[in-house]
């Protein structure tokens, strides 16, 4: 089903999408059942400059079709600056929407375009361009499209997410991203298995033991083992995440904002261990927009939090005050359906965060499918819980096969209640990678060409559940 269309000089035409440059007119249109860009001359006298760059099939009487090539994204995005990435980390609320389908952008553009919170709606990590089998050019220009197509015209990011390498770093950023989340796990050392304490250089000493840093109600004190094990744990992450600044960031070549990622490690980021990390980089000269620590209980993949609400809420007081004395926002991952901890997210940080999701878009395409096809849905489910096991190498989850109902026993108006199931969501949410690229015996692939084509017949149905889904993250992150 055609969204929003209308019939406009003899095509299918997204009507958002009509846009004018001089006496040229660019839009996005349907011919069987493809996507394209048509641009039309409108004045003969000037029909043979009309293509403006991109790679066109002349269509004959002034009017070209462009494909929707990563070379004709490009094109756009120098033609219509708005439909390009921008920094945004900087505005007080921030929120990543990864689209790991390339399918999402319109649901979340419906949703965006009502409120005052900055999207990034290209977020991807290697581990799940990796496991989708797509490029960075591919997440950056389904962003793009959907921005032209849909007319929104607000701002949206791009985020290079858990990036560990300077030849990641510099892929995202050539491409035009405009925020990149510098993971330093792997110059984290794990806490519980340090052994030796090497003795603190006077340096340390100086600037933190034994000193009292006062932060709005809190203070902050370093004893002579808490500042040791800061810098155990700590210090060559500052100095990777320094080289990687002053690589690629200080010169103005590019232009992104940049997040601290201390989250994926083997314990929880104390106040202290966030303050030392926070002001050892901006003692570095290193300029950051947000960091995210590793917050006290659980947060996994598509669920809610997991653990001891009020000791969340005590921690994140502290970490919150140290992000506004130090004029940067928190960044709070796996933020999918962390419904009972959103309030708290929103009051402590005065709404100032940015908060990423991604797991969920997926899951809520997948409810698609359960409502609109059972009996896809059932094969790709029977599949799914074949490969759990080998999809746990890629994500830590905790959920217990057992508790999933057995679905021959549903009735297919009951099988989208199993998306209320927290064992099937996580069934669902990590075998993604393994669902779309399962290939039958003759090379095609089982499910990801029906399971595209079944979400371009409900494209309404996605966009209303996106709409409804991701706008409840929204309100209980804005109530107090
Ligand atoms: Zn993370």
């Amino acid at each position: 089903m055609l969204i929003k269309s209308m019939q406009y000089l003899g095509f299918e035409a997204y009507e958002k999408s009509i846009n004018h440059i001089d006496s040229t007119v660019f839009f996005m249109a349907n011919i069987e059942g493809k996507t394209v860009i048509i641009i039309a001359e409108q004045d003969s006298a000037a029909a043979k400059t009309g293509a403006a760059g991109f790679t066109i099939e002349n269509l004959g009487s002034g009017i070209s079709c462009a494909e929707l090539t990563h070379e004709n994204a490009c094109v756009l995005r120098k033609l219509f600056p708005w439909t390009a990435p921008v920094r945004g980390l900087g505005k007080p609320k921030s929120f990543g929407l990864g689209d790991r389908l390339g399918i999402a952008a319109p649901g979340h553009i419906d949703l965006f375009i009502t409120n005052d919170i900055f999207p990034v709606f290209a977020q991807q990590s290697i581990r799940e361009l990796t496991l989708t089998n797509r490029t960075y050019e591919d997440v950056l220009d389904a962003a793009t499209f959907a921005v032209f197509r849909e007319g929104y015209k607000k701002g949206f990011g791009a985020d290079g997410d858990h990036l560990k390498t300077e030849k990641d770093v510099e892929y995202a950023l050539s491409l035009g991203f405009t925020m990149i989340t510098l993971d330093c796990s792997d110059y984290i050392k794990n806490e519980n298995v340090i052994t030796d304490s090497a003795p603190i250089p006077s340096i340390y000493k100086e600037k933190y033991l034994n000193k009292t840093f006062s932060i709005e109600d809190f203070t902050l004190v370093f004893s002579e083992e808490e500042l040791g094990k800061c810098l155990t744990v700590y210090a060559e992450a500052v100095n990777f995440a320094a080289s990687i600044y002053n690589k690629f960031f200080t010169d103005g070549k590019y232009n992104a904002d940049l997040e601290i990622s201390i989250d994926e490690t083997a314990s929880v980021t104390t106040p202290l261990q966030h303050f030392f990390v926070a002001r050892e980089l901006l003692d570095a000269g290193v300029l950051f927009a947000t960091i995210a620590p590793r917050f006290c209980g659980e947060f996994q993949k598509g669920i809610d939090y997991i653990g001891d609400i009020t000791q969340f809420e005590k921690e994140i007081k502290v970490h919150a005050a140290i992000a506004r004395s130090l004029n940067y926002k928190l960044s709070i991952h796996s933020g999918s359906d962390k419904f009972s901890v959103f309030p708290v997210i929103g009051r402590e940080t005065k709404g100032q965060f940015h908060v990423k999701t991604a797991g969920t878009n997926w899951l809520e395409a997948m409810r698609v499918v359960a409502v609109r096809d059972p009996v896809l849905y059932r094969e790709v489910h029977s599949f799914a819980l074949t490969v759990f096991g080998e999809a746990k190498k890629y994500y830590q989850v905790t959920a217990d096969l057992s508790n999933i109902p057995d679905i021959s026993e549903i009735e297919d108006v009951d099988l989208p209640g199993l998306f209320n199931n927290n064992e099937t969501r996580q069934l669902i949410h990590i075998t993604y990678g393994l669902i779309l690229n399962h290939k039958n015996e003759n090379g095609s692939f089982a499910f990801k060409d029906r399971l595209y084509n079944l979400w371009k017949q409900s494209e309404t149905e996605y966009r209303r559940a996106l709409v409804k889904h991701i706008g409840r993250h929204l309100e209980l992150l804005s109530k107090n």
